[in-house]
């Protein structure tokens, strides 16, 4: 019993009280900001390195919906192009995780998110999600997980996954919709009652990742459904991911 009460004196407090306010470590991969003029380079040898294709060229841009933050660029630019450890980095937008070179993460988060007014009116103070995973690596399925967990604590919120899409507010794919998979999130979809939600999670859901060239992925989901909220990531952050859905209800 002492052992115990040591070990639980020794962990504090495991909650993060402020999910609005909190950081991550320097070392955490976010919202990337480029500066064209600082490269001298060759702009088609540094897209060439990209195993996603992310990096664009006039002006020089990353896709946060293609990119899996390796970090490769941010070595071969030579400070042209620089990861900071700013995690809110979803968008209602798709075009909108195109960053630019010389955008800020604060203008950027300025418009990134178009709170939803009207489903907040509808669902009240509960959202309840059905994640499906179609073919994701189990990455962003962990990290979803931990989104319910003691440190992050999601349904503080009023958020919860639940097992059952007849009881949910919207669905959460991740993975890059393999064509196994396609039928099992489509029913999945159709089986959620309107008004719903759909949150693409990870560069998987988004663009297909790294295995967006693949013969074995059915993405005719995602062009016949309204995605209404992309949280970038390989995978998100917990953090990213809850303060995208607060955004998007407006939950501040
Ligand atoms: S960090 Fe992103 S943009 Fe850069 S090389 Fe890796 S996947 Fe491509
Ligand atoms: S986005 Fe990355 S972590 Fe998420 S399922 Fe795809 S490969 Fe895995």
């Amino acid at each position: 019993m002492l052992e115990l009460l040591r070990l639980r004196k020794r962990h504090g407090s495991q909650a993060i009280p402020d999910i609005v306010k909190a950081e991550l470590m320097e070392t955490h991969r976010g919202f990337p900001e480029i500066n064209e003029s600082r490269f001298s380079g060759n702009l088609d040898e540094l897209t060439a390195i990209c195993p996603t294709g992310a990096i664009g060229t006039r002006p020089l841009s990353i896709d946060m919906g293609k990119c899996i933050f390796c970090g490769e660029c941010e070595i071969q630019s030579a400070g042209a192009i620089r990861f900071t450890n700013r995690h809110k980095t979803a968008s209602t937008r798709r075009d909108d995780l195109v960053v630019p070179s010389g955008l800020a993460y604060e203008e950027f988060g300025a418009k990134a998110i178009e709170a939803a007014g009207g489903i907040r009116k509808i669902l009240g103070r509960s959202l309840k999600l059905r994640q499906v995973s179609a073919g994701g690596c189990n990455g962003c399925e962990m990290e979803l997980n931990a989104c319910s967990n003691v440190n992050f604590d999601m349904g503080r919120f009023g958020i919860d996954f639940v097992a059952s899409p007849r009881h949910a507010d919207g669905i959460v794919i991740t993975g890059p919709i393999t064509g196994n998979m396609a039928p099992a999130l489509s029913d999945a979809y159709k089986s959620v009652s309107d008004p719903k939600i759909v949150v693409a999670v990870g560069a998987c859901a988004i663009s297909g990742g790294v295995f967006a060239e693949s013969k074995h992925l059915n993405r005719t989901f995602v062009g016949e459904v309204q995605v209404d909220l992309f949280v970038p990531g390989c995978p998100p952050h917990p953090l990213t991911f809850i303060n995208a859905i607060l955004d998007f209800l407006k939950r501040r």
